[in-house]
Protein backbone atom coordinates (compact mmCIF):
# COMPACT_ATOMS: atom_id res chain seq x y z
CA UNK A 1 0.00 0.00 0.00
CA UNK A 2 2.10 2.95 -1.18
CA UNK A 3 0.05 5.71 0.33
CA UNK A 4 -0.15 4.33 3.90
CA UNK A 5 1.50 6.88 5.52
CA UNK A 6 -0.82 9.66 3.56
CA UNK A 7 -3.88 8.26 4.29
CA UNK A 8 -3.32 7.95 7.69
CA UNK A 9 -2.73 11.50 8.68
CA UNK A 10 -5.28 12.58 6.82
CA UNK A 11 -9.24 12.30 6.50
CA UNK A 12 -10.64 12.70 3.25
CA UNK A 13 -14.14 13.28 4.48
CA UNK A 14 -12.80 16.84 6.29
CA UNK A 15 -9.34 18.31 4.29
CA UNK A 16 -9.82 18.97 0.86
CA UNK A 17 -6.69 17.44 -0.32
CA UNK A 18 -6.92 15.02 -3.01
CA UNK A 19 -7.00 11.10 -1.67
CA UNK A 20 -5.11 9.28 -4.12
CA UNK A 21 -6.49 7.53 -7.38
CA UNK A 22 -6.31 3.83 -5.28
CA UNK A 23 -8.52 4.91 -2.53
CA UNK A 24 -10.91 6.36 -4.74
CA UNK A 25 -11.22 3.40 -6.59
CA UNK A 26 -12.00 0.85 -3.56
CA UNK A 27 -14.78 3.10 -2.24
CA UNK A 28 -16.21 2.79 -6.05
CA UNK A 29 -19.77 1.48 -6.60
CA UNK A 30 -19.76 -0.45 -9.57
CA UNK A 31 -23.09 -2.03 -11.12
CA UNK A 32 -24.16 -5.84 -11.13
CA UNK A 33 -27.07 -7.76 -12.05
CA UNK A 34 -28.46 -11.12 -11.97
CA UNK A 35 -30.61 -12.78 -14.62
CA UNK A 36 -32.98 -15.73 -14.57
CA UNK A 37 -32.39 -17.17 -17.62
CA UNK A 38 -35.52 -19.45 -18.86
CA UNK A 39 -32.93 -21.19 -21.66
CA UNK A 40 -33.12 -24.77 -22.22
CA UNK A 41 -31.94 -25.29 -18.59
CA UNK A 42 -33.27 -22.77 -15.90
CA UNK A 43 -29.97 -20.98 -15.01
CA UNK A 44 -28.63 -17.50 -13.18
CA UNK A 45 -26.48 -14.90 -14.98
CA UNK A 46 -24.11 -13.22 -12.50
CA UNK A 47 -22.96 -10.03 -14.31
CA UNK A 48 -20.37 -7.82 -12.53
CA UNK A 49 -19.15 -4.81 -13.95
CA UNK A 50 -15.42 -4.67 -14.00
CA UNK A 51 -13.09 -2.63 -16.77
CA UNK A 52 -16.25 -1.21 -18.81
CA UNK A 53 -17.86 -4.52 -19.43
CA UNK A 54 -20.16 -6.72 -17.65
CA UNK A 55 -17.94 -9.87 -16.51
CA UNK A 56 -20.51 -12.86 -16.43
CA UNK A 57 -20.68 -16.53 -14.92
CA UNK A 58 -23.89 -18.74 -15.31
CA UNK A 59 -24.94 -20.15 -12.12
CA UNK A 60 -27.07 -23.63 -12.81
CA UNK A 61 -28.86 -23.06 -9.62
CA UNK A 62 -30.29 -19.85 -7.70
CA UNK A 63 -27.58 -18.02 -6.53
CA UNK A 64 -27.07 -18.42 -2.51
CA UNK A 65 -29.26 -15.85 0.00
CA UNK A 66 -27.13 -17.29 2.83
CA UNK A 67 -24.25 -18.23 3.84
CA UNK A 68 -22.75 -22.25 3.65
CA UNK A 69 -24.05 -23.17 0.25
CA UNK A 70 -21.41 -23.18 -2.37
CA UNK A 71 -22.61 -22.52 -5.86
CA UNK A 72 -20.79 -23.40 -9.18
CA UNK A 73 -20.67 -20.53 -11.57
CA UNK A 74 -18.78 -21.29 -14.90
CA UNK A 75 -17.77 -18.24 -16.18
CA UNK A 76 -18.43 -17.16 -19.97
CA UNK A 77 -17.88 -14.18 -22.28
CA UNK A 78 -18.53 -10.45 -21.19
CA UNK A 79 -21.46 -9.01 -22.09
CA UNK A 80 -21.29 -4.91 -22.63
CA UNK A 81 -22.68 -2.83 -19.83
CA UNK A 82 -25.85 -1.71 -21.85
CA UNK A 83 -27.00 -5.79 -21.00
CA UNK A 84 -27.39 -5.08 -17.66
CA UNK A 85 -30.55 -3.45 -18.71
CA UNK A 86 -32.19 -6.64 -20.67
CA UNK A 87 -35.18 -7.90 -20.15
CA UNK A 88 -36.89 -9.64 -22.43
CA UNK A 89 -37.49 -12.79 -25.02
CA UNK A 90 -34.40 -14.39 -26.56
CA UNK A 91 -36.15 -16.08 -30.25
CA UNK A 92 -36.17 -19.30 -30.89
CA UNK A 93 -33.01 -20.13 -33.00
CA UNK A 94 -30.96 -17.67 -31.29
CA UNK A 95 -27.85 -17.93 -28.99
CA UNK A 96 -29.40 -18.60 -25.57
CA UNK A 97 -33.43 -18.77 -26.44
CA UNK A 98 -36.01 -18.35 -23.77
CA UNK A 99 -37.09 -15.73 -21.52
CA UNK A 100 -34.43 -13.32 -19.41
CA UNK A 101 -35.64 -11.71 -16.80
CA UNK A 102 -33.66 -9.67 -13.89
CA UNK A 103 -33.51 -11.20 -10.58
CA UNK A 104 -31.27 -8.90 -8.37
CA UNK A 105 -29.62 -5.81 -9.58
CA UNK A 106 -27.88 -2.79 -7.70
CA UNK A 107 -24.44 -1.82 -7.02
CA UNK A 108 -21.09 -3.64 -5.02
CA UNK A 109 -17.78 -2.60 -4.49
CA UNK A 110 -15.06 -4.66 -5.60
CA UNK A 111 -12.59 -5.22 -2.57
CA UNK A 112 -10.51 -8.05 -4.32
CA UNK A 113 -10.42 -8.67 -8.33
CA UNK A 114 -7.92 -11.21 -9.60
CA UNK A 115 -7.74 -14.54 -11.73
CA UNK A 116 -8.64 -16.76 -9.41
CA UNK A 117 -10.49 -14.33 -6.47
CA UNK A 118 -13.06 -12.31 -6.23
CA UNK A 119 -14.72 -10.65 -3.08
CA UNK A 120 -17.77 -8.04 -3.96
CA UNK A 121 -19.46 -6.23 -1.23
CA UNK A 122 -23.41 -6.71 -2.54
CA UNK A 123 -25.76 -3.70 -1.83
CA UNK A 124 -28.62 -5.33 -3.94
CA UNK A 125 -32.11 -5.90 -3.22
CA UNK A 126 -31.46 -9.76 -2.75
CA UNK A 127 -27.57 -9.93 -2.88
CA UNK A 128 -26.14 -7.81 0.23
CA UNK A 129 -23.33 -8.61 1.79
CA UNK A 130 -20.19 -9.89 0.98
CA UNK A 131 -19.71 -13.03 -1.40
CA UNK A 132 -16.57 -14.54 -2.77
CA UNK A 133 -16.05 -15.94 -6.28
CA UNK A 134 -12.98 -18.69 -6.16
CA UNK A 135 -11.87 -20.24 -9.52
CA UNK A 136 -11.58 -24.06 -8.82
CA UNK A 137 -11.02 -26.95 -11.19
CA UNK A 138 -14.28 -29.11 -11.15
CA UNK A 139 -14.25 -31.82 -13.28
CA UNK A 140 -11.58 -30.22 -14.88
CA UNK A 141 -13.09 -27.30 -16.18
CA UNK A 142 -10.67 -24.16 -16.61
CA UNK A 143 -13.53 -21.38 -16.88
CA UNK A 144 -15.63 -22.50 -13.03
CA UNK A 145 -15.81 -20.75 -10.13
CA UNK A 146 -17.38 -21.60 -6.89
CA UNK A 147 -19.76 -18.36 -5.54
CA UNK A 148 -20.82 -18.54 -1.87
CA UNK A 149 -21.74 -15.89 0.56
CA UNK A 150 -18.85 -15.14 3.40
CA UNK A 151 -19.52 -15.09 7.22
CA UNK A 152 -20.22 -11.65 8.83
CA UNK A 153 -16.68 -11.90 10.61
CA UNK A 154 -13.55 -12.71 8.65
MN1 LIG B 1 -27.71 -17.23 -19.74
Amino acid sequence: MPFEEYLKKRDFKKTPEPAPKAEIQKEKHLIFVVHEHHATHLHWDLRLEYEGVLKSWAVPKEPPLAQGLKRLAIEVEDHPLEYAKFEGAIPEGQYGAGKVIIWDSGTYIPEKFSDKEIIVDFRGKKLLGKYVLVKTAFRGAKNSWLFFKLQHKL
